[in-house]
């Protein structure tokens, strides 16, 4: 379902100090976005810690990734079943991080889409164009491509995800998409999505989004909301930008 939703992202950022001040200001000021739905995806071992201060909030918690595998020997990898036992809702799959520097493929993006779903967890599957693929005029077919892999693997269960469009340049760059830019690109995923029967999936905008931009990329028709890298770690900057 369509609706207002900002998610932080950490990366692999944070202490269980610093954590603990992050999640604390969270939980005593979430009310300054209220009517917005708020996640934060933290690295897998603060899971525990974000249950924990966020469990009175409304504020929802992830994982940064999460296994295309049930269980098994599969050393250093983190099931969507144990992501679930956390009371984990969202898992992100095929950030650009993780299809640049390990290799996750749109096949195995897609594995990971349908192994989240598998356990309940709401995927939050990226995708997004390289500065080269931007000025060689392929965004949509790049974006399409990866989107189409996902939907091809979940078929119904395709309007149970959230799609977040990130392109590759402006994620922690400070070069953010001109709402316009962001605004093309969206409604050529809605458009296909609405074909594959998921036109009322959250759709948000990932890359250098900050207080000062947020409005003006989340007032546009298809942007539901966005993804947040750097300024999800000051909890002040992401209400902000949840209230945008
Ligand atoms: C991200 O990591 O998904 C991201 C969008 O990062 P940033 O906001 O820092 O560009």
């Amino acid at each position: 379902m369509r609706g207002k939703l900002v998610v932080g992202n950490w990366k692999m950022n944070g202490g269980l100090a610093p954590n603990a001040a992050l999640l604390g200001e969270l939980a005593a000021d979430w009310q300054a976005a209220a009517d917005r739905k708020i996640a934060v995806c933290v690295p897998y071992p603060y899971l525990v810690q974000a249950q924990a201060a966020l469990q009175a909030t409304p504020i929802a918690w992830g994982a940064q990734d999460v296994s295309e595998h049930a269980a098994g020997a599969y050393t250093g990898e983190v099931s969507a079943a144990m992501l679930a036992e956390f009371g984990c809702r969202y898992a992100i799959v095929g950030h650009s991080e993780r299809r640049q520097y390990f290799g996750d493929t749109d096949a195995v993006v897609a594995a990971k889409a349908k192994a989240a779903l598998a356990a309940k967890l709401t995927p939050i599957v990226c995708v997004g164009e390289l500065l080269s693929e931007r000025e060689a005029g392929t965004t949509d077919a790049v974006v399409l491509r990866q989107l189409d892999a996902v939907l091809a693997v979940l078929g119904a269960d395709a309007a149970r995800v959230v799609v977040a469009y990130e392109p590759v340049w402006a994620i922690g760059t400070g070069r953010t998409a001109t709402p316009e830019q962001a605004q093309d690109v969206h409604a050529t995923l809605r458009a296909r999505l609405a074909k594959a029967g998921a036109g009322d999936i959250p759709l948000l905008y990932g890359g250098s989004v900050k207080a000062d931009n947020a409005a003006s990329l989340f007032g546009r028709r298809d942007i539901d909301g966005g993804l947040i890298g750097g300024a999800s770690l000051k909890a002040a900057e992401f209400l902000a930008i949840a209230r945008a």
